[in-house]
């Protein structure tokens, strides 16, 4: 059973020897397909992310309303409290339930854990001390920061919802903020559907004919993933996660008004 992940943005992004990732920082929800290829140029089929539980209160999400029951069920004080104080029931569920979590209270100790779960002695420990060192250092410098990460976070910081959830220039190394947190991360493929030809009124398409042509096929629509990614493919191959239902409501509702011999306003 895969859980989908927001990645949090003040984790840093390692390969599986615990180098960190770049030579541009890979920060979540900037430009997932990027991100995506580079985790993917890697042998190894997965990544880590480097945080600390102060991070992790702050900044771990997981995906779907299962995990979101305060969202879910519309409670607005639990939702609040998460929001104030962290979700501390979900970063706590996971850790005792997934493997792929793993916290300890110093590097030695996490790398240990880290490759005990992957049953070799990839991770090094220099490679994470050092990439941790660096982007602390960056930190503890202050204005400019050369680290894009940095600039990144100090970005998203500058609008309200991404405030509430993004920490301030968290360092990882900080004493205060631990036990440290190792997650491992695979990359995998939830949007599978999709492919069906439509045009702009939601009717489904003919092949292409000899000469390139394409017809609607009368009385057949398609809406949702189902007539492309994201709901008629309407964003493109760089859409933005948590931005389908759009695409999926925008598709159902032109076949509807095609249905019915209107055109959407
Ligand atoms: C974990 C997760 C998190 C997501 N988070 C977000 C988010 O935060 N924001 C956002 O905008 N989007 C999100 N999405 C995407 C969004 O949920 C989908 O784009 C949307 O639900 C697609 O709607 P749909 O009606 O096209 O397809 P679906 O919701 O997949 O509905 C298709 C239905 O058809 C049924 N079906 C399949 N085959 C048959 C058959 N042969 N006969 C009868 N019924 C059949 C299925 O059971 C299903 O109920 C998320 C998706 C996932 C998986």
């Amino acid at each position: 059973h895969g859980l989908s992940l927001v990645p949090c943005k003040s984790a840093l992004w390692l390969n599986f020897e615990g180098k960190r990732m770049g030579p541009r920082p890979l920060v979540t929800a900037y430009d997932t397909r990027f991100l995506v290829e580079r985790i993917c140029q890697e042998p190894k089929k997965y990544s880590w992310q480097l945080l600390n539980r102060k991070i992790a209160l702050k900044e771990f999400a997981i995906s779907g309303s299962e995990h979101n029951e305060a969202m879910r069920d519309k409670k607005l004080i639990a939702f609040l409290k998460n929001v104030l104080f962290g979700n501390r029931a979900l970063v706590d569920k996971i850790l005792q339930n997934c493997p792929d979590m793993i916290a300890a209270d110093t590097l030695e100790e996490l790398v240990k854990k880290m490759n005990a779960l992957t049953g070799d002695k990839a991770v090094r420990l220099e490679n994470v001390r050092q990439a941790m060192q660096q982007y602390d250092a960056g930190i503890e410098q202050g204005p400019p920061y050369a680290d894009e990460q940095h600039r990144r976070i100090l970005h998203a910081r500058q609008w309200r919802g991404d405030r509430v959830r993004t920490c301030n220039l968290q360092k990882i190394g900080d004493p205060k903020a631990g036990p440290f947190i190792a997650i491992r991360e695979f990359v995998l493929s939830r949007k599978s559907l999709g492919g069906i030809q439509t045009d702009l009124e939601s009717r489904v398409l003919t092949h292409p004919d000899a000469a390139g042509q394409q017809q609607a096929i009368p009385g057949l629509y398609a809406v949702g993933e189902a007539a492309g990614f994201g709901g008629g493919g309407m964003h493109g191959y760089r859409s933005l996660e948590g931005t389908f239902l759009g695409g999926c409501v925008i598709t159902a509702r032109t076949a509807g008004r095609s249905i019915v011999g209107r055109k959407l306003e």
